[in-house]
This record gives C-alpha cells, sequence and structure tokens, in this order.
C-alpha cells in the first residue's frame, strides 16, 4: 500500500526490493536499519507527495545526501528521500552579492568549483567534501578544518526553503519569525540566553540562540543542524 501510493504520486524512482532497501540500510555509522521504500524525488512536489503519504500512513520520513554522517544521522525505518541523485543543482551564483543558491542534493565540491572562478568559496570543509552535499551539511551543521577560521554551515546559510510536516512550505530568513516560532523565542527568551552557552561552535542540540532578536531573529541558522527532524530543506 506504502509502495504504490508512492509510485502513483512522485515522478521520481521508488525502490521497495531488497537490494535497494539493504544498500540504504547504512549511511557512514556503524548502525542498520532497513527502511521500507526509498525515493529519488525529481523535484519539490515529488518531495510533498512523499511527505503527505507519509504522514497519513503515519510512516517516519528520513532526508538523505550523501549518507556520510557517522552517527546513523541518515538512516530510518520508513520511507529514505535520497536528494543526491536528481535535486543536485547550483541554480545560481551571485558574486556581487556573494550568494548561492542551490539544491540540497548539490555536492560540496560542485558549489567549490562554480564559485572558485569568482574568488569565492563556500567556508566550512568538512574532509567528506568530494562526496557530501549541501542539505546534509545543513543537517549536520557540518564544519571541517578550516570552519575555526571560516565558520560553520550555520554561518554560511542565508535563507531556506523547507518543507513543513503538515505540508506547507516556507522560506525562512532573518528578522521576522514565524506565529509560532516567536511565541516560542519570546516565551524562552531568558532561558536561551542564559543556558546556551556563546560559543561560536557548539554544534550539540538545537541552536535556539539563532532565534534572538540580537541574534537577527534567523529561523533558517536556527535550522541548520536539525538532523532533518524540523523540515525538509527544499
Ligand atoms: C570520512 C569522513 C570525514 C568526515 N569529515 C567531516 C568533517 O571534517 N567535518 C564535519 O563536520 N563532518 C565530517 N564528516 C561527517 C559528514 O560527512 C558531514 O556531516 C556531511 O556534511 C554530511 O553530508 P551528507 O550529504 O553525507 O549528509 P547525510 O549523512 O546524508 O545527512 C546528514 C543529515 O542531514 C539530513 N538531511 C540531508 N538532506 C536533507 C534535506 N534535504 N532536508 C533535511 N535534512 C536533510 C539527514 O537527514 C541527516 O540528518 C565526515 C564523514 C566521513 C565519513
Amino acid at each position: 500500500m506504502l509502495a504504490s501510493a508512492l509510485r502513483a504520486a512522485v515522478r521520481g524512482e521508488v525502490g521497495t526490493d531488497a537490494g535497494t532497501r539493504a544498500l540504504y540500510a547504512t549511511d557512514a555509522s556503524n548502525y542498520r536499519v532497513p527502511p521500507r521504500a526509498v525515493v529519488l524525488p525529481r523535484c519539490a512536489d515529488d518531495v510533498s507527495a512523499v511527505m503527505a503519504i507519509c504522514r497519513e500512513q503515519g510512516v517516519p520520513l528520513t532526508a538523505r545526501g550523501a549518507g556520510t554522517s557517522i552517527a546513523g544521522n541518515a538512516i530510518g525505518p520508513g520511507v529514505i528521500l535520497d536528494f543526491s541523485r536528481h535535486l543536485d543543482a547550483v541554480l545560481d551564483v551571485d558574486p556581487s552579492a556573494r550568494l548561492a543558491r542551490v539544491q540540497p542534493g548539490v555536492v560540496l565540491d560542485t558549489l567549490q568549483a562554480a564559485a572558485a572562478p569568482h574568488g569565492l568559496r563556500f567556508g566550512p570543509d568538512p574532509s567528506s567534501h568530494s562526496r557530501c552535499t549541501l542539505g546534509g551539511m545543513i543537517g549536520n551543521n557540518a564544519c571541517g578544518t578550516h570552519s575555526v577560521a571560516w565558520g560553520t554551515t550555520a554561518g554560511s546559510v542565508e535563507e531556506l526553503v523547507v518543507l513543513l510536516p503538515d505540508g506547507s512550505r516556507l522560506v525562512t530568513g532573518s528578522g521576522q519569525l514565524p506565529a509560532g516560532v516567536a511565541t516560542l523565542e519570546r516565551e524562552y527568551r531568558r532561558l536561551i540566553r542564559t543556558a546556551l552557552p556563546d560559543w561560536p561552535r557548539r554544534g550539540s542540540g538545537y541552536a535556539l540562540q539563532h532565534l534572538l532578536p540580537e541574534h537577527g531573529s534567523q529561523l533558517a541558522r536556527a535550522l541548520v543542524g536539525t538532523e532533518g527532524t524540523c523540515a525538509v530543506l527544499l
């Protein structure tokens, strides 16, 4: 029922055979969790359709880039959405604004190659750079050796287009928080200020400090490091 619903709803490939499920049962970690199905989305509408089916059928959904996570981040028992196959383009590079727009499955080295002719680069450089995707880097707030100098992935993210679990799409920038998030930030502002250490490389837990007004109310940056638990990146 899950497989037929997915096949009827998406343009991308849907794999439910034993070989595909075995391939996607692991990432770079020691864990092994065979999923029920693997979908290779071809467009944002495919992602929305999968999200809707998973919501209706109560099936867990796990987004995946290159699967180089070493803590089981990119595996799950329900549906795996692999962005690396088709949604892997650098959409544009604007050298004057020093901004690039990318799809989540783009490999870091591909972005670096597109930025290099302009004398630019994406700062964070995990040693998996020839494989890891921007979606996965955003999921994990990836760092790399030079992040001490150039910052973590969170510091290089300006805006995210995300799909929320209820199926709505949101463009997250900075300066204004959606109503529910604004309420959360106001309610817990004091605790966020006092309980979360102001370290440039704090990588564990949700980065709620980015929601504070003194940090620019940056929901996009607060979503970096959430490992796909709050939203799927489009
Ligand atoms: C040999 C090796 C060296 C490494 N070196 C470093 C290093 O130097 N620094 C470092 O920080 N890390 C390092 N890593 C860890 C890992 O490579 C990085 O975190 C990398 O950025 C993960 O990218 P990925 O595309 O493989 O993501 P995946 O492992 O596929 O996914 C990572 C997380 O992001 C989520 N995700 C992926 N795509 C989306 C999406 N579209 N929407 C929502 N969530 C999404 C996943 O669900 C998962 O939680 C290394 C790993 C290996 C195996």
